[in-house]
């Protein structure tokens, strides 16, 4: 709930709007997760919390920490569906990868997470909760997170298939009186849902944008990103380009590039990536992301010499592209590979629960 829904609610219980006030911040400033906590209420307006309502609904069912340090967390909603989120730490700032749905129904064939479907949208209240959890168990209950920490919608799901609750959850989060984590920290990734890429431009204050391309024909695309049958990339780019004129002079603006050994990496599809974007007067930067490792799916990385030849052949072209590093592998935490696994068959894993 908002700060404004949880004033009404404690309003609906005979309570003064100060209450709810006073609950919103511990909820989400101080980051408490059961109404208990809150010594600071009068023990029998908790109890009354208690019987009508839940302060956190996720459970942590496992977690995994990479040897790049790295954490997995493997959530389940109250109804059992898993939830995926990933704490990366970075040497200026650290990020955390939320997931928007459990599972997701788009079906690129590169991404392990296609593999589950849909299983659920998730709730505004489960996307900041999954965080919530993620920064606890980083920097300790009720603790100023260090460096201010940066959001990425990279998770599993297409969150522009789940825009409303997204954009809510985002404006929870961005509270002075909550979490405080401003749109301005938050990057959005989608495979193209074009309309949504329309209405987020509405928006005044809106996370950056990226855009998940993969393949620079729509005859490539259709095959690796099903979802351009409906909207290809004619589409999707003119609308980038009208994106691009609302940007503010601060806002980033990039295309993902998942690089798959001998699919899409060759000398010739860089030129035809250049050729896409510059026709569309694009001045998006372009992140190159080698897959990552999906077992059973049939892909391998591109070798760095290919990616190294692919970025230099864009930077030739006066497009500005960065290699993504990949983070969390061992433990399945990279992008692509969240499919609520319960372990990893790559290397080392240490498991243990929060708290343990
Ligand atoms: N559905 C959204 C959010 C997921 S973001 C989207 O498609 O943008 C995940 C990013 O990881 C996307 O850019 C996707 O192309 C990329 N990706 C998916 N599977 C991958 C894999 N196995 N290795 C590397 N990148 C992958």
């Amino acid at each position: 709930m908002c700060e404004s829904e949880l004033v009404s609610f404690v309003e609906t219980l005979g309570e003064p709007a100060y209450r709810g006030r006073q609950v919103f911040a511990a909820l989400q400033h101080r980051r408490l997760t059961n109404f208990d906590d809150i010594t600071d209420l009068p023990q029998a307006f908790r109890n009354k919390l208690n019987e009508v309502a839940t302060a956190s609904t996720l459970t942590v069912a496992s977690r995994f920490i990479s040897e790049d340090g790295t954490r997995r967390y493997l959530m389940k909603t109250h109804d059992s569906f898993p939830v995926e989120t990933v704490f990366i730490p970075e040497e200026r700032r650290d990020t955390i990868c939320f997931s928007s749905q459990s599972g997701c129904p788009l079906q690129c064939t590169f991404c392990l997470t296609a593999q589950l479907g849909l299983l659920r949208s998730l709730t505004a209240a489960e996307i900041v909760e999954q965080i919530v959890i993620a920064l606890n168990d980083a920097y300790g209950v009720g603790t100023k997170t260090p460096r201010g920490t940066n959001l990425v919608g990279m998770g599993a799901g297409e969150p522009f298939l789940n825009f409303d609750e997204l954009m809510k959850a985002l404006r929870v989060m961005a509270s002075p009186e909550g979490l405080h984590i401003v749109p301005n920290r938050v990057t959005i990734s989608t495979a193209g849902i074009v309309p949504r890429i329309r209405d987020l431009a509405a928006f005044e204050d809106r996370p950056h944008l990226a855009i998940s391309l993969a393949a620079p024909t729509d005859e490539l695309r259709n095959e690796l990103m099903p979802i351009n049958k409906k909207w290809p990339l004619e589409e999707l780019l003119a609308a980038c380009r009208d994106f691009e004129r609302t940007l503010k002079p601060n806002e980033r603006f990039t295309f993902e590039y998942v690089m798959l050994d001998g699919i899409n990496d060759s000398e010739e599809h860089a030129r035809q990536l250049a050729n896409l974007l510059n026709r569309h007067q694009l001045k998006a930067k372009v992140n190159l992301i080698p897959h990552n490792p999906a077992e059973p799916l049939p892909y391998y990385p591109s070798t760095e010499e290919t990616v190294a030849r692919f970025r230099s052949i864009l930077e030739s072209k006066g497009i500005h592209t960065y290699v993504r590093r990949p983070r969390g592998r061992d433990i399945f935490a990279a992008c692509g590979q969240l499919a609520a696994r319960e372990g990893t068959t790559i290397s080392s894993l240490e498991s243990t629960s929060v708290g343990a």
